[in-house]
């Protein structure tokens, strides 16, 4: 007899039971798997990636859970910018949600963030800065680079090491965020440039981003505000993706981000993510669930075209919610064998 557990796989069972994996009614006969012999076989082929299983060139998800067709078209223009600051491991998780948005919001821009290896420098031009209080220009390659108004070098854990600011002489990168100089020349926009030094010692340029006037961090700390505090007109929002710890070491190893204010949403909702993605706390949401939630609090967005965007974010879940069942009760009947 045949018990169907559903994604093409079907478990044959009687006194000599073996696997059929099927890949479609077109493809070639299944192939057959001795139980007895090659368990362990059998359920490293059932949980290695399907390499051969075909899947969305836009949203990179199996083609029968595309995200892509049940996002509204054309695609929301948000007036308020979004920077994802992606963690390099979030990149390729499968339940990435902040996927959806780069997927259904116009705009928007993902910079991705590796973990410092060893040290980390970064580069600091202020839009507005001020050439007087520079104290020197550099030549590379004939060319003469203006300096940064603001440098540092970190290590592991955002430890800042060395600071060279050209910008109000301050030489404490605590002292620096809380001068209000700074914090002001920061708010009227900076290009962050940042550096990783890699084994074998030499700096490599990781990211380079523009941050716009306007800028609005959406973390909570000990600094964050709530929405009704917030006194500027909000054009970007930025989001850390990763798992909470992930987004916690992204916070502490890109120490420009203390330079921006920090929101805080209030929130009772709890995360759908809880159900397919383990997170520490219960109040923890989605990259899409904040993002959502926080052009929302702004304001001035269309609030139809940003439930969608929760609406797309539920059907995944509910699509891993299925498989993940599918896969234990499964699990449960070769037990039972
Ligand atoms: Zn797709």
């Amino acid at each position: 007899m045949f018990a169907n557990f559903g994604s093409g796989i079907r478990l044959r069972t009687g006194s000599n039971p073996f696997f059929s994996i099927f890949k479609s009614p077109q493809n070639p006969p299944p192939v057959i798997i001795n139980l007895s012999q090659n368990l362990t076989l059998a359920m490293a082929t059932l949980s290695a990636p399907d390499n051969r299983r075909p899947t969305c060139p836009s949203c990179s998800r199996p083609t029968s859970f595309c995200l892509c067709t049940r996002l509204k078209t054309p695609v929301l223009e948000n007036s308020i910018a979004v920077t994802v600051v992606q963690h390099s491991l979030e990149k390729k998780h499968p339940l990435n949600s902040a996927k959806i948005a780069t997927l259904g919001l116009k705009n928007v821009d993902v910079i991705c963030v590796s973990d410092v290896l060893s040290e980390a420098h970064f580069d600091l031009h202020l839009f507005e800065s001020n050439p007087e209080m520079r104290s020197h220009d550099s030549v590379e390659n004939g060319k003469k680079i203006e300096p940064a108004d603001i440098s540092f070098t970190i290590e592991k854990k955002g430890v800042v090491t060395s600071l060279v600011n050209n910008w109000n002489q301050i030489q404490d990168f605590d002292q620096l965020l809380v001068d209000q100089s700074a914090i002001d020349g920061v708010r009227n926009g900076l290009t962050v440039k940042k550096m990783q030094r890699g084994s074998d010692h030499k700096y490599v340029e990781e990211f380079v981003i523009d941050v716009p006037p306007g800028s609005l961090l959406l973390f909570p700390s000990e600094s964050s505000i709530g929405i009704e505090d917030v006194n500027f007109k909000v054009k970007n929002l930025i989001v850390l993706d990763g798992t909470w710890s992930k987004a916690t070491k992204m916070y502490k190893e890109n120490p420009w981000l203390k330079l921006l204010p920090h929101l805080k949403l209030d929130i009772d909702k709890l995360s759908l993510y809880g159900e397919v993605r383990r997170q520490p706390k219960a109040e923890c949401l989605s990259s899409i669930e904040s993002i959502v939630y926080a052009l929302k609090a702004i304001g001035g967005e269309d609030l139809e075209g940003l439930d969608c965007l929760l609406d797309v974010f539920e059907s995944m879940v509910v699509d891993q919610r299925r498989c993940k069942d599918e896969r234990l009760k499964f699990e449960s009947n070769i037990k039972s064998m």
